[in-house]
């Protein structure tokens, strides 16, 4: 189980968290974040962990942002009542900041005070990360070799807590994940010691249908499966990082998202597949603002053997990445992200005129995209007719659609100003008319 940094913020979610780790004898292995915000306004301590790095190594004065990590964690000893002294990891972590260890050393550090605390609390063995977790020299994650660290080390400990976030490189060096990569630790310690089920034990129910600022108290996906959650992550749905889906998916051990706060909730399933159907058909809708389409066009364009690659060649020559490409019979036209797209823009138009040599190119920005992902639509007919009338019936003219062969999700492009309507308009019409 993996409990999340608003999961950890003080004593008082602490002693959630312990409850729910005693409460079954089963939960074996926890990886706790570091300590998150308490309200709207705190701060991460991952965050101040970052600031006071920065300001000690640039001889700037960091004693006030590290005294404030330093009475987060008293405040959580004091509150649990814990015969436990962290004075001396503080000075050792303050010299090794001024002997500039590091970014990722300093930010690391945050869940390796919370992994002592925790340890501590529950009366588990503490099981430092740098001992089974590796990362390659540059700084990618070694898979292979922390899956047998973490079989050889775990078999002989039968319970343990084991912070988040961080490991070691083969050179010395502590390295973290990218940020919110506590997830990924809980998901490769789940791997290594083959785990019937993987807790992520977070501050919301689990996975909702639809982004809850856009539609009001969506529902929960009970069941997602890797593969739906892959798409409505891409499309921007997050509880989890993206990168905790491989190693469990690996062994297929099912994620549990699960609220600290609310902890009888059922949360969200993540499977490698599954019989049960979605109760509404499709399991969540996902999207994006901010897309761009470069529409190319040539007469006679189809029988012009390889001209889709000449014109996307100027795309990958720009290192530009591509998210859909919708195409008619003379035309054909490119979805790219705008931000990442608008600085070369020119570049790759005089780049597809040279290599394609086209009629004509042109743009149409503030595209926003929506994916609409269900496993049940393989099997139903008539979603991608709701999805439609449903933009009819609000007005939302719709600029590109992509289903793909898969069948699992439908892909509608719509203008960025109408994104938020064309997402209740879709919600209501699979959702809220269910429900009521
Ligand atoms: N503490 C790290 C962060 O804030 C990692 C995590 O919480 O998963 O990103």
């Amino acid at each position: 189980m993996k409990f999340g940094g608003s999961s950890l913020a003080n004593a008082g979610q602490f002693k959630k968290a312990g409850d729910i780790v005693r409460a079954d004898k089963s939960r074996r292995y926890v990886v706790p974040s570091a300590p998150g915000k308490r309200d709207g306004k705190d701060d991460k301590i991952t965050d101040l962990l970052y600031q006071t790095y920065d300001a000690a190594v640039s001889g700037a004065s960091y004693k006030k942002i590290y005294e404030k990590i330093k009475s987060r964690y008293r405040g959580i000893i004091d509150g649990l009542n814990l015969d436990l002294n962290l004075e001396s990891e503080f000075d050792n972590i303050e010299e090794n900041f001024l002997a500039k260890s590091g970014r990722e050393y300093a930010a690391s550090r945050g869940e390796y005070l919370n992994g002592l605390i925790m340890a501590e609390y529950l009366g588990f063995e503490f099981i430092d990360a740098d001992r089974i977790v590796y990362f390659n020299d540059d700084g990618s994650f070694d898979a292979e070799f922390t899956n047998k660290e973490i079989e050889e080390v775990l078999s002989t400990v039968e319970k343990a807590v084991i912070p988040g976030f961080y490991g070691i490189d083969h050179s010395g060096r502590i390295r973290t994940f990218s940020r919110g990569g506590s997830d990924i630790t809980g998901s490769i310690i789940a791997r290594g010691i083959n785990a019937d089920i993987y807790e992520n034990w977070t501050d919301v129910s689990g996975f909702l249908v639809a982004d809850p600022n856009i539609v009001d108290e969506p529902a929960v996906i009970e069941t997602i499966t890797y593969r739906e959650l892959r798409e409505l992550s891409y499309m921007g749905a997050s509880v989890l990082h993206e990168d905790a889906i491989f190693p469990v998916r690996k062994e297929g051990i099912p994620i549990n998202i699960k609220n600290t706060n609310r902890p009888d909730d059922r949360g969200t399933m993540i499977v490698e597949s599954t019989c049960k159907r979605s109760p509404y058909t499709i399991t969540g809708i996902a999207g994006k603002k901010g897309f761009c389409s470069i529409n190319i066009d040539k007469a006679m364009m189809n029988n012009e053997v390889g001209f889709c690659r000449k014109a996307l060649q100027a795309f990958e020559d720009s290192s530009i990445s591509i998210e859909h490409m919708p195409s008619g019979i003379d035309t054909m036209s490119v979805i790219v992200h705008q931000e990442e797209f608008q600085d070369k823009e020119q570049q790759v138009v005089a780049s597809i005129h040279r290599l394609a040599k086209p009629d004509s190119v042109e743009m149409e920005s503030g595209i926003a995209l929506i994916a609409v992902v269900g496993r049940g639509m393989r099997t139903t007919r008539g979603t991608a007719g709701r999805v439609f009338s449903a933009l009819a019936h609000a007005r939302i003219n719709i600029k590109m659609i992509d289903q793909g062969s898969s069948e699992l999700n439908i892909i509608v492009g719509v203008s960025d100003t109408d994104f938020e309507a064309a997402v209740r308009a879709i919600y209501d019409i699979f959702v809220s008319t269910q429900l009521n």
